[in-house]
């Protein structure tokens, strides 16, 4: 992320505060990091103390723990096993639903639900995350409908990562950990012992319209220094690394790689690497009636190319067994995706790791099946 020292400002606690009573009274849901089941998840939130003030993580293959920080940092934690598709790109969603009147059928296309939400605390890999599905959602036309009606009223406020997760990789994918664009307005943390302060870079003219509603003032040469090595810090933290230019090429020459078989034996094929992932998209479609007949919706929902039925066509799955569903997964991921959407379909979050729950580690497939290449 470029500093520059004419624009970077600096916002308090009782600032960011502000933010969130000025995005509220705009109309906007305001959504972001909070202390859910034992995780740190995203949901509403009105006001900072909604924040996990003071709270990290700590992850690893199948392993996530909330530990208490000794500082009252805000943001200082990586991200959980929410992402923001479930807002953007909802687990369910009504299609349509017909009705039955008399001899006639009456049919109601669902209108795109809630829009104007604020997103709080995007980190770098996850709007690298949000732009990838903007490609596949509406890069081709006519698109999602609701996914556009809710993009076209997103705000962001995205947050540079002050911490890497243990599971992290999104320097390796170029997707991280510094803010590249994509924002509203942008906030590097220096945490404090007793509150944190915030540079505060704005992306757009509507956060520059926001801003222009909260206390601020310019921040100094000191502040904005401290601000780079933040996400310095947080580059050279990695908790894991995966060399990414040459991975299409690679996983292509090695589709009959032994290692496949031997990643399958452990894979429950259990979907929640597609579930947690922020990039997967695929879903499925349901219809449900009502026991007397009169009216059926039908429902769009995620789906996993993890399960049998996701490759049925006629005659059977095209993918029975685990080996080829996994295979599937990861070469899609991290290489065909290239050539259907333009980019790798993986930004480095580390989720599908920390919640897949016999820890197979896309990172540690990816360098078998390398190591295994004549140099
Ligand atoms: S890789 Fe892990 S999370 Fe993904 S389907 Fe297999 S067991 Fe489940
Ligand atoms: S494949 Fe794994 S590391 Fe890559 S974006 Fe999806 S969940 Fe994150």
């Amino acid at each position: 992320m470029s500093w520059q020292a004419d624009s970077a400002q600096v916002l308090t606690e009782e600032g960011l505060e502000q933010l969130l009573r000025v995005l509220r009274q705009r109309g906007y849901r305001t959504l972001g990091p909070t202390l859910h089941e034992g995780v740190i998840g995203y949901d509403e939130i009105a006001s900072v103390q909604d924040l996990p003030c003071g709270w990290t993580d700590e992850q690893s293959g199948g392993h996530y723990r909330l530990r208490r920080r000794e500082d009252r940092a805000l943001f200082g934690y990586a991200v959980g096993p929410h992402s923001w598709k479930q807002f953007l790109h909802p687990p369910r969603e009504p299609l349509w639903s017909a009705r039955r009147d008399g001899e006639t059928l009456q049919v109601r296309c669902e209108p795109p639900g809630e829009h104007r939400l604020a997103l709080i605390g995007v980190r770098a890999c996850e709007l690298r995350a949000i732009a990838i599905q903007d490609r596949v959602l509406l890069g081709t036309a006519p698109g999602d409908p609701h996914y556009r009606a809710r993009r076209a009223d997103t705000f962001i406020v995205a947050v540079n990562c002050a911490v890497a997760g243990g599971t992290c990789f999104c320097a390796s994918m170029h997707a991280g950990p510094s803010l590249a664009g994509g924002f509203d307005l942008a906030l590097t943390e220096l945490t404090a012992a007793a509150s944190s302060a915030f540079v505060l870079q704005a992306g757009t003219s509507s956060g520059r319209a926001v801003l222009a509603e909260i206390a601020h003032r310019a921040a100094t040469d000191a502040e904005i220094a401290a601000a780079r090595a933040v996400v310095q810090h947080t580059a050279e933290h990695m908790g894991r690394k995966m060399p990414s230019d040459d991975l299409p090429q690679v996983l292509l020459r090695n589709l009959e790689h032994p290692r496949w078989s031997e990643v399958a034996d452990r894979c429950l094929a259990c979907g929640n690497c597609t579930m947690v992932c922020p990039t997967c998209f695929c879903t499925t479609a349901e219809d449900s009636s009502d026991l007397a007949g009169q009216e059926t919706t039908r429902t769009q929902r995620w789906d996993s190319c993890f399960t049998v039925d996701f490759a049925h066509l006629h005659g059977g799955s095209v993918r029975q067994s685990t080996r080829s569903r996994y295979r599937q997964w990861m070469t899609h991921k991290l290489a065909t995706w290239h050539q259907q959407f333009g980019s790798s379909g993986c930004v480095g979050c580390g989720r599908c790791i920390t919640w897949c729950p016999v820890g197979i580690d896309i990172t540690e497939e990816v360098t078998a099946i390398r190591a295994s290449e004549p140099t």
